[in-house]
């Protein structure tokens, strides 16, 4: 087995087997795991306590009963997955459980969270451009840090959080090279490993999954760059899984050049920056730089133009939406986005994610239809 080989099956065993992290990570510090709610929470904040921060994001194929108990059936996909993991208990290991709130859904789950873990509780001011709003979220991230102290049992000191800061800063760039990497390298890297590179991050610690990732760059850039006789596709979405889906990019050789997923991209997007205000401060002002995302406000509704850009810098032939199923924000950006992308002549498709289902053939066959027609 070649290295590239090795890491990426190092980092798909992270993605598919969250429990064993935390239980491995268990073993080697004695610490616990902080879950983290979709979509955007100081993580930085988390790694400074020296637990581990887990990404919240559901499962596949998991037959939602007891959520309906709780969640009305027109709830977004991912949040009856999450829903139905809660009642069966499958987060009541974490030492708590980290939420931001900018959609309905996210606020109904906040207040009736099942498991026993602690809920933390945040809002993120949507009026973002305001002095005002990074004010608010400091002290909104105060509390978050007192919380986190007395759940935890540990003092998060400012050394710390620079270091967390610093380390998660080299992350996000290091991901971005690695997105520029696999779309130069889609015979190497393809959809499903391009997904457990990203996937892999919500279950480590952020150090040695750039340690890794930067070796994976490295190995990958040593070999010749092959030209691409497949498509090439800007995806955005909320994510874009389970690996049954990604197959079907595999095998009818659909290239993931760019995306624009809030499971992936969207959380390396934006780097900490310099201040002399302090790290809450510093944490607070990502919220005001993120752009082209459904949960942040954005008057301009600029996520349409940042897709189109995104398809003609990297030569790709087409964007696909991953839609959520029952997802109000980005159902509601999606008119904009469409009448966008048909007045520049974008070609474009739009598929349901639904983490219930298990068959995937409808998908399939809208896929290889949309690709015959490219
Ligand atoms: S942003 Fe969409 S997918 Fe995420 S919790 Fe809200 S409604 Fe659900």
């Amino acid at each position: 087995m070649s290295r590239v080989e090795a890491i990426l099956t190092q980092l798909k065993d992270v993605a598919a087997n969250p429990a064993k992290a935390l239980a491995d990570y268990k073993a080697e510090t004695g610490k616990g795991a902080v879950g983290i709610m979709p979509v955007y929470a100081p993580e930085e904040m988390i790694h400074a306590t020296g637990f581990l921060p887990m990404g919240i994001w559901g499962a596949q194929g998991k037959t939602i009963s007891q959520a309906r108990t709780y969640l009305p059936p027109f709830a977004c996909s991912i949040m009856q997955q999450v829903m139905e993991l809660q009642c069966e208990g499958a987060y009541d290991e974490l030492s708590a459980v980290l939420f931001s709130v900018p959609c309905d859904t996210l606020k109904c789950l906040s207040q009736k969270w099942k498991g026993t873990s602690p809920v933390i509780v945040f809002t993120h001011p949507q009026n973002r451009g305001l002095e005002a709003a990074n004010q608010f979220l400091v002290t909104e991230y105060e509390l978050v840090k007192a919380q986190l102290e007395k759940y935890l049992g540990v003092k998060i000191t400012n050394v710390a959080l620079e270091n967390s800061i610093a380390v998660y800063n080299e992350n996000r760039v290091a991901m971005r090279e690695f997105v520029e990497v696999a779309a130069e390298y889609p015979q190497v890297i393809d959809a499903v490993s391009r997904h457990a590179v990203f996937k892999s991050r919500q279950f480590m610690l952020k150090e040695k999954h750039t340690e890794l990732v930067k070796e994976l760059i490295a190995e990958v850039k040593a070999m010749p760059v092959e030209p691409w006789d497949g498509k090439k596709v800007v995806v955005t979405g909320i994510m874009l899984e389970p690996n049954e889906l990604l197959d079907i990019f595999n095998e009818f050789k659909i290239a993931i050049v760019a995306d624009d997923l809030a499971q992936e991209s969207r959380q390396i997007r934006v780097d900490v920056l310099d201040s002399e205000e302090g790290p809450l401060y510093r944490l607070a002002k990502v919220w005001q730089q993120m752009y082209g995302c459904s949960l942040a406000t954005d008057t301009k509704k600029g996520r349409g133009k940042m897709l189109i850009n995104k398809t003609i810098q990297t030569g790709a032939d087409a964007i696909i939406v991953a839609m959520m199923k029952f997802c109000d924000p980005e159902e509601w950006d999606y008119p904009v986005m469409f009448r966008e992308f048909e007045e520049k002549g974008i070609k474009n498709l739009t598929i349901e994610v639904d983490q219930e289902v298990s068959s995937f053939e409808q998908i399939k066959t809208r896929l290889q239809s949309f690709v015959e027609m490219m």
